[in-house]
């Protein structure tokens, strides 16, 4: 365990927050036991055996809390349960304080110890919050493992201590142990692997799919994911509108004020689009500073609606936010038949936009509104 701790230290390379919690939990576990190992080396019952097998059983206890926390972060969840550590403190005292009872403190570590597993266990089994891989159910097996041995362990120690007197006792439960380690470490320890490979994808298919400037998608992941609820809506025949929007003289803003405010003023505007509209709308960086929405269930009617919220907000928001005046031009485009398309759409949107820009900007146009225009 000593080793494959170093070896997961050395080999895992860039680590994040969960990987670092199972890499302190490895290593103070691994650590538990050589501390468990030394302390049969001392004297029975001296202050030393006391202290050493103490820290050993804080290194156990507490470096499974330590791994308990990095399977909940893999799991997608960020309150992560303190039960576990809590329980490592009180198993410590107590070990501590009944030292000198031998069926007492192997009784009471064991039993801590089990339960602890079996928390972790059934925490690992609740559906993950984030999509995870298989390798949860490798940590599960191995730690439903260790439990039925540590359980095991507590009960010969606290009611059989004749048979069972020591760690080192040729007892069957002790090959039983010594046997369930070797198996548990190589499962946990490719489980944690797993999950940490699981961890940097999913942390590349974010940096993949979000603009790094506003946290909006990307178009690529924008255009994958419209085509998916165009053909849902032409299924269930219902309404969807594309709306494609430029901020107007953009480049001025950049040239007055300097590229940092033109970054803020692309972040004001998603945050806009985003607050006035509904969690179902899929907003995307277009380009530049052209941005896109789909709203799924929106008639012209509901989009335009939309249209005007954003409007209003940037007139109350941009000046006092940014200190500079934001507005934009548009182009609306309405799913028309069985037929379109999101590249269909949003050529017409684009077209549309242009002809707002020609009309003198910090407006929207859709096909009705364009005709309205001319006459
Ligand atoms: P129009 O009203 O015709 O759209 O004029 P405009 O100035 O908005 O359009 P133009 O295409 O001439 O300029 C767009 C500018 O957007 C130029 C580019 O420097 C700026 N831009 C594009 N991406 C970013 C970015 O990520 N950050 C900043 N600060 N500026 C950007
Ligand atoms: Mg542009
Ligand atoms: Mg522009």
């Amino acid at each position: 365990m000593l080793v494959v701790a170093g070896a997961l230290l050395a080999v895992m390379g860039k680590v994040q927050q969960a990987a670092r919690r199972a890499q302190i939990g490895v290593v103070a576990q691994a650590a538990g036991w050589v501390l468990l190992l030394a302390s049969s080396l001392m004297v029975p019952g001296s202050w030393s055996d006391r202290l050493l097998s103490t820290l050993s059983m804080a290194g156990i206890a507490g470096g499974m809390a330590y791994s308990a926390v990095a399977f909940d972060l893999w799991c997608g969840r960020l309150a992560t349960s303190r039960a576990p550590a809590v329980i490592a403190v009180v198993m410590t005292l107590g070990y501590g304080i009944g030292f000198d009872h031998y069926a007492f403190r192997v009784g009471w570590a064991n039993g801590w110890l089990t339960l602890q597993l079996a928390m972790v266990a059934a925490a690992l089994c609740r559906q993950p919050l984030v999509p995870v891989g298989r390798w949860r159910w490798l940590l599960v097996t191995s730690l439903l493992v260790q439990m039925a041995v540590t359980a095991c362990r507590g009960v010969l120690g606290a009611f059989y201590t004749e048979q069972f007197a020591s760690f080192f006792a040729p007892h069957p439960a002790n090959l039983l142990f010594a046997l369930a380690a070797n198996v548990t470490v190589v499962m946990s320890v490719v489980g944690i692997l797993l999950a940490h490979r699981d961890e940097a994808a999913r942390e590349l298919e974010r940096l993949a799919c979000t603009d790094g400037v506003t946290g909006a998608l990307n178009r690529r992941a924008w255009m994958v994911e419209s085509v998916e609820i165009v053909a849902e809506s032409q299924r269930l025949q219902l309404p969807l509108c594309v709306m494609l929007l430029d901020l107007d003289h953009f480049k001025q803003i950049n040239d007055t004020h300097g590229h940092e405010t033109g970054d803020k003023a692309l972040q004001l505007f998603v945050r806009g689009m985003h607050a006035v509209g509904g969690e179902r709308n899929l907003i995307c960086r277009y380009g530049g500073e052209e941005f896109c929405v789909l709203k799924r269930g929106a008639d012209l009617a509901a989009i335009r609606a939309y249209d005007d919220r954003l409007r209003a907000w940037l007139v109350d928001a941009a000046p006092r936010q940014l200190g500079v005046t934001l507005s934009y031009s548009a182009g609306i485009a309405v799913l028309l038949d069985q037929h379109d398309t999101v590249e269909a759409m949003l050529r017409r949107a684009d077209s549309l936009l242009y002809s707002a820009k020609m009309l003198g900007r910090n407006l929207t146009l859709d096909e009705e509104g364009l005709a309205a225009q001319i006459q």
